[in-house]
């Protein structure tokens, strides 16, 4: 349901019916369109009864909400939304480049990794502290251990990072994490999606290996309608009959959500190959397609890595990729610095 409110709605009416919405269980997440300022029920809206809220005399209007997208469609917003992490732009023609190790593993690792990367070009780094593992006796990351070393390449090298989160408890800990992924077993966690919602911090939103690109944007809706508008997607290879690689890069979702939202849409090379020969040429078709940037797994010795070795570049082919991914994005008509 959606509230349009009257123009001349004075403060002390605004909290008053923002205090009397929360008292019937609804979040109320506001926006201007054309102008006006409306209200984006969620919660307990089967308690909100039309009648009684139209009658309110700051409302102008109560609308059913028959876009189910409103907030993550490009109708409501034709604007491409820009997310700034420190210097970095993300969105709206810049072209983003994010690298790192799957999992941190030792200070010498990640340090190396950190100071590599940068030298390439890299903007952001990307490390797992916390690792969704398919088994459970595969390493899961050195948790709090893998923030504090995230936290000292951060400030070593100035890069902003980038980590996984699994759970919304866990969020306290995350503090010095400049953006929060979501990783693609999560993208259907609807209390993690909220609880992020309510907090600013940027969020990477990754789509499920069996999740439709319209299950994705609802996913992102339920962070928009929390009120954080800083939301990246990320596409990263889907599960069909092929078994030879890990996942399918479907290349499709690209223009097909930049038609449909505004959000930012990064592609994840290194899972949706599964193979380290394979990232530089999906790497061109995602440049080629119209992304926004690129989450590339590097290691400085991808044989040794504790998790997902056989996708990870080392660290000259990963500059001699971002010599080519740049070239092309700047072809493209991309910002690439
Ligand atoms: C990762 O980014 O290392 C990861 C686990 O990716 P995904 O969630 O896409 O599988
Ligand atoms: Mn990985």
């Amino acid at each position: 349901m959606i509230l349009v409110l009257n123009k001349d709605i004075s403060p002390q009416q605004d909290a008053r019916l923002t205090a009397y919405l929360e008292g019937l269980g609804l979040t109320a997440t506001r926006q201007l369109c054309q102008g006006k300022t409306i209200l984006l029920l969620s919660g307990q809206t089967d308690r909100a009864d039309a009648g009684i809220l139209s009658s309110l005399p700051m409302v102008e209007s109560v609308l059913p909400l028959a876009d189910p997208l409103p907030l993550a469609s490009r109708r409501s917003h034709p604007a491409d939304t820009v997310v700034q992490v420190g210097d970095v732009f993300i969105g709206g023609g810049h072209f983003c480049l994010m690298a790192g190790p799957c999992t941190v593993e030792s200070e010498e690792q990640l340090l190396s990794i950190a100071r590599s990367v940068q030298a390439a070009g890299a903007q952001l780094l990307r490390g797992g502290a916390y690792k969704p593992r398919t088994s459970p006796y595969s390493f899961s990351g050195l948790r709090e251990e893998g923030l504090a070393l995230l936290r000292t390449a951060r400030r070593e090298t100035g890069l902003p990072v980038v980590s996984e989160i699994m759970s919304a408890t866990d969020l306290p800990l995350f503090e010095d994490v400049d953006i929060l992924q979501v990783g693609a077993r999560n993208m259907q966690n609807y209390d993690l999606l909220r609880a992020l919602g309510r907090c600013r911090k940027p969020v990477l939103l990754k789509r499920g290996p069996a999740a439709t690109v319209q299950e994705l944007l609802l996913s992102a809706e339920y962070i928009l309608s929390g009120g954080n508008e800083n939301v990246i997607l990320c596409e990263r290879g889907i599960r069909t009959f092929e078994h030879l690689i890990r996942n399918n890069l479907d290349i499709s979702a690209v223009p097909l959500i930049k038609k449909h939202s505004h959000l930012p849409i990064l592609i994840d090379p290194s899972h949706a190959a599964g193979i380290a020969w394979m990232v530089e040429p999906l790497a061109k078709a995602a440049i080629a397609a119209g992304a926004d940037g690129l989450m590339i797994e590097v290691h400085n010795n991808p044989k040794e890595a504790l998790c997902d070795g056989a996708q990870s570049l080392n660290m000259d082919q990963f500059a001699d990729v971002m010599k080519e991914v740049k070239r092309r994005a700047a072809f493209e008509g991309k910002i690439t610095d």
